[in-house]
């Protein structure tokens, strides 16, 4: 099994003088002493917040103070470190909290070249020459994450394709024919549900997926490889780590990370201290070369673990295994059970005439279900068997009963206009994107 490209990367961009956890653990040390003081210098929030600390140890590490997604959100320009003219592209995320604050995320050229290369290095465990890919992540934009991606393979001499998100499975279907379109990267539940419709351009084209932008439930990985036969790879990153975190390399068994780049801590989300390997915790980085907008111990609200044994493909790098959604992303049933979104993915993606659903709870107990099913799929049937199988599932985890309302979308699939959002519980009373 090839080893991940990432090593050898992470060893000639941190220039390291050994492939050890050692050496790569002095430069991250080293790093995160630099971040400090620059963010201490730079920015507004950390000159407040890093005021009084000191870091020369793992140990002073350890008592950084975290940031929040909330405090970006309260004020996004604090984290600037660069003057605005520097600035080549603000994210805006919209907020899943209270109305009107966002949380805006800057880059400088620098960092976006960074990504690219992270990209480039990324892409080539997976792809070679003999691929065509096809793009299907936000793409219009200077910086995008279709933008970099599409900059990265290019580098590398691979021939691809930037589509954007699908908002027409037809159109993308001739477009992969056409195009001889051998490898696609885009979203989970987008390449999901092209899969479904068009299962035999899948079979007879696509080899291999690449999916990132949200959590990737472990069911859709496993119809995507047995029933179209294709390699699936996940990445994870997210817009605050500058879009790109880490990528499975060719054992398929979690993420190596972009270690050259950012400090990966996982903790216990109550009490901020690490967690053993092999445990679940809470994702928290910090940021080693960012420049524009460096964050310090951020607790990202996704929750993974570190693989307490080696990659099987031989590298010293870590290994975190796929993310198992964010920690939020959860609602309360049966008085203290909690049930968690990546649950009910799991569920009801088991259905293979189920193209999307959404889900709110609308009061203690009461689940609401609605769902876009492929064409010609009989509707009371398949709602009979959905009910059936959450219920029962509900019932074996928390030992109740709640009542499912399934009902289906009228129209089917209609235009994604904001595809990068996660996936997550409807509020009562919104449309949920
Ligand atoms: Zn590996």
């Amino acid at each position: 099994m090839e080893r991940t490209p990432l090593e050898n990367w992470i060893v000639e961009r941190t220039g390291i003088s050994s492939c050890s956890r050692e050496a790569l653990e002095k430069y991250q040390l080293k790093k995160i002493m630099e971040t400090v003081q620059f963010a201490r210098t730079h920015s507004r929030f950390y000159k407040d917040q890093l005021a009084d600390v000191s870091v020369n140890s793992w140990r002073d590490v350890r008592a950084l103070p975290f940031t929040f997604p909330n405090q970006i959100r309260r004020n996004p320009d604090g984290f600037l470190c660069i003057p605005q003219r520097e600035i080549r592209r603000i994210v805006t995320l919209r907020s899943s909290g209270t109305e009107g604050e966002k949380k805006r995320i800057f880059f400088s050229q620098k960092d976006l070249d960074a990504t690219v290369d992270f990209f480039e290095y990324g892409m080539s465990g997976l792809t070679d020459q003999s691929d065509r890919v096809l793009i299907l992540f936000p793409g219009a934009s200077y910086g995008s994450v279709g933008d970099l991606l599409e900059k990265a393979l290019k580098r590398s001499g691979i021939a691809c394709f930037r589509r954007g998100v699908i908002t027409d499975m037809e159109e993308t279907a001739r477009c992969i024919v056409e195009n001889g379109i051998t490898c696609l990267a885009g979203i989970p539940i987008q390449i999901l549900q092209l899969s479904r419709i068009k299962a035999e351009i899948y079979q007879k084209c696509i080899r291999k997926v690449l999916l990132s932008a949200d959590y990737v439930p472990t069911v859709l990985i496993r119809d995507l490889t047995e029933r179209c036969g294709c390699r699936v790879f996940t990445h994870y990153g997210m817009t605050e780590m500058g879009y790109g975190g880490g990528v499975e390399c060719q054992a398929l068994n979690g993420y190596h990370m972009r270690e050259g780049d950012l400090y990966i801590e996982i903790l216990d989300p109550l009490t901020g201290r690490p967690v053993q390997d092999g445990r679940v915790g809470e994702v928290t980085f910090t940021t080693l070369t960012r420049q524009a907008m460096p964050l310090i111990r951020y607790r990202t609200g996704d929750l993974a673990a570190f693989s307490p044994v080696p990659c099987p493909c031989g590298t010293f790098l870590r290994t975190m295994s796929r993310v198992y959604g964010r920690r939020e992303n959860k609602v309360r049933i049966c008085g203290d059970a909690f049930l968690h979104f990546c649950q009910l993915d799991e569920w009801m993606l088991s259905f293979p005439e189920l193209l999307d659903y959404k889900v709110w709870l609308e009061r203690e107990n009461v689940l609401r279900i609605e769902v876009v099913l492929l064409s010609g799929i009989p509707f009371q049937e398949t709602r009979d068997k959905m009910s059936q199988k959450i219920q029962e599932e509900i019932g074996r985890r928390c030992g109740c009963r709640i009542e499912i309302r399934l009902t289906q979308k009228a129209g089917g699939l209609e235009k994604q206009v904001n595809s990068m959002e996660k996936r997550r519980f409807c509020m009562s009373g919104n449309s949920c994107g």
